[in-house]
């Protein structure tokens, strides 16, 4: 995008809504936290602003979403999520684990899957694919306890020096999730 970047009061008074702290903290929270449910956002509002009600941060996340402020994604068995990443219709990878949700590109150019193979006349906007799995770190974590030998006797040295390689190769799988998001 050219130009600069108009900032949240500015975004906010585009769309007709009037400026309050709450909707701008709202606005910051899912920037800083892309694909946070409701709760996840109430907690870092209420952080920076103290007391606010629950029922506040939804008709705000509710506002900004029906303004095209917020994307929110809605993946089975999960609470609603929310992002501030707009407009691009990307998709989603989602761990069945842990729930761990990332960004992906469409497959194919952009947004080709706004083009479905027969539209039937609707009108597409937006389509919300998600690929289910398990992330890098659920992955590597289950085969890390599936080596684990269940019924051996182990003498707790070998146990410990186990436990403490584990935790070695989590915290590398989860410092590469990190930098690939
Ligand atoms: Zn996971
Ligand atoms: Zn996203």
């Amino acid at each position: 995008m050219l130009g600069p970047v108009p900032d949240d009061a500015a975004r906010l008074r585009t769309h007709g809504l009037q400026v309050t702290a709450q909707r701008l903290a709202v606005l910051r929270a899912v920037s800083a936290a892309p694909h946070g449910t409701a709760d996840d956002i109430t907690t870092i509002v209420r952080g920076e602003l103290g007391t606010v009600s629950r029922q506040t941060i939804y008709d705000a996340l509710t506002v900004l979403n029906e303004k095209g402020l917020v994307r929110r994604i809605q993946p089975a068995g999960s609470p609603a999520r929310f992002e501030s990443r707009i407009g691009d219709n990307h998709h989603h990878l989602i761990c069945r684990t842990c729930g761990r949700t990332v960004d992906v590109d469409c497959a194919v150019g952009s947004a080709p899957c706004l083009t479905a193979a027969d539209g039937k006349g609707y009108e597409i906007d937006e389509a919300e694919v998600a690929y289910w799995g398990r992330c890098p770190d659920c992955v590597a974590q289950s085969r890390a306890s599936s080596r684990r030998p269940t019924n051996a006797p182990t003498t707790p040295k070998r146990a410990a020096r186990g436990a403490q390689k584990s935790r070695r190769s989590r915290q590398r799988m989860s410092k590469k999730a990190v930098r690939s998001e």
